[in-house]
């Protein structure tokens, strides 16, 4: 019997471009409402945030974007969300998600000249973004790839997502499974380790859809009540979400009632009441998997081997009682917990990170 739950997971791209992002030239391109109507109608998404390149968005195109968010979302059935993708030469790109295509929805641009070398800085757009704190979440996008790698120079609380899955890899960590070859130290697992709090999502990001196609699509898993725009964009600022390629597999952790995408934390005082540590998992396979993986801080801390064809739905739980908890709990003061989910035909699917967090004497 599957558990009841209140929530499930809604499925839907966080990167792609319309006929608004320059690169590649025109052919094989659509307009934003022809985007979202092809996620929608063709590859039965959820959802779709367009994000196309900001440098290249003129203050009509905006409203259209705008507009067509709003004509092309099915309240139920389809949420469509405006977006774009802050470029920058040397710190990365970063993409803007909006709740919502009113009035307060806005293109931040910064720089003098937005396109002069190492002129955009991701602190200035985050900082510009803070009015609007209650209605905007940013994302790190293809984090490690070579050609634009994330530097993971800013910290701010609207940085709340990172692109773990992305076209038909991972930038999880550079030797994990399905990892696409980039830069050393830039992937996700190096920016958790470094303390950044980030959860996972997955983009595609094709700039030409009708002549490529979707064959080796990274999608994101929204774990949300109903399908609509309100509830969808609360759950992806919450960092409600899970990541996958190939496949839409919802996988779900929460650990001593923290849901996924939050942090719980102790004290000295607070330690004993702390652990163990309940740690629970619920998947919900669509293929056949062959491994769940619980990450701790990089490490796998335990393997489950599956053989069976099952689809079934999963639901598991370990207990974390590490007789040195003093010592590997406080020497060490973020921890993250994530779950990886390895199926047949090189599909995979994450959960986003649940952080335990120990906060010493006189900090
Ligand atoms: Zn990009
Ligand atoms: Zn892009």
């Amino acid at each position: 019997m599957a558990e009841q739950k209140d929530t499930s997971a809604y499925w839907g791209d966080t990167h792609q471009h319309s006929d608004v992002s320059p690169c590649g030239g025109p052919e094989g391109k659509l307009s934003p409402a022809e985007t979202f109507a092809l996620m929608r109608d063709e590859y039965r998404h959820d959802f779709l945030f367009l994000t196309d390149h900001d440098q290249a968005i003129h203050d009509e195109q905006w409203e259209e974007i705008k507009a067509a968010a709003e004509s092309e979302t099915r309240p139920g059935t389809f949420s469509a969300f405006p977006g774009y993708e802050f470029t920058t030469e040397i710190f990365g790109h970063y993409n803007v998600f909006w709740k919502d295509g009113t009035a307060e929805s806005v293109v931040i641009r910064t720089g003098d000249k937005p396109l002069v070398f190492g002129r955009r800085h991701p602190r200035e757009l985050l900082q510009r973004l803070e009015p609007f704190a209650d209605r905007v979440v940013v994302s790190a996008c293809h984090p490690a790839m070579d050609a634009c790698p994330n530097t993971w120079r800013v910290r701010h609380p609207l940085l709340r997502l990172a692109e773990l899955c992305y076209a038909g890899g991972t930038f999880e960590a550079r030797e994990a499974p399905l990892a696409i070859p980039g830069k050393a130290r830039l992937y996700v697992q190096d920016a958790l380790i470094s303390g950044h709090r980030v959860s996972f999502i997955g983009g595609t990001d094709t700039h030409k859809l009708r002549s490529t196609g979707q064959e080796f699509h990274s999608l994101t898993g929204i774990l949300a009540a109903e399908n609509t725009p309100e509830a969808l964009f609360a759950a992806l600022k919450a960092g409600r979400t899970c990541a996958a390629v190939k496949c839409r597999t919802e996988v779900d952790l929460s650990i001593s009632g923290t849901p996924m995408g939050g942090a719980c934390s102790f004290t000295l005082d607070t330690m004993e009441e702390m652990f163990p540590l309940e740690i629970r998992a619920a998947i919900r396979p669509t293929v056949p998997l062959t491994h769940v993986e619980l990450i701790h801080n990089g490490e796998v801390m335990d393997r489950k081997t599956f053989q069976s064809q099952e689809t079934e739905p999963l639901t598991f739980s370990y207990t974390y009682e590490n007789p040195y908890i003093w010592n590997s709990f406080t020497n060490c003061y973020d921890h993250f917990f994530y779950l990886r989910v390895r199926h047949e035909h090189g599909a995979i699917a994450f959960s986003s990170p649940v952080w335990v967090l120990f906060h010493a004497p006189g900090e």
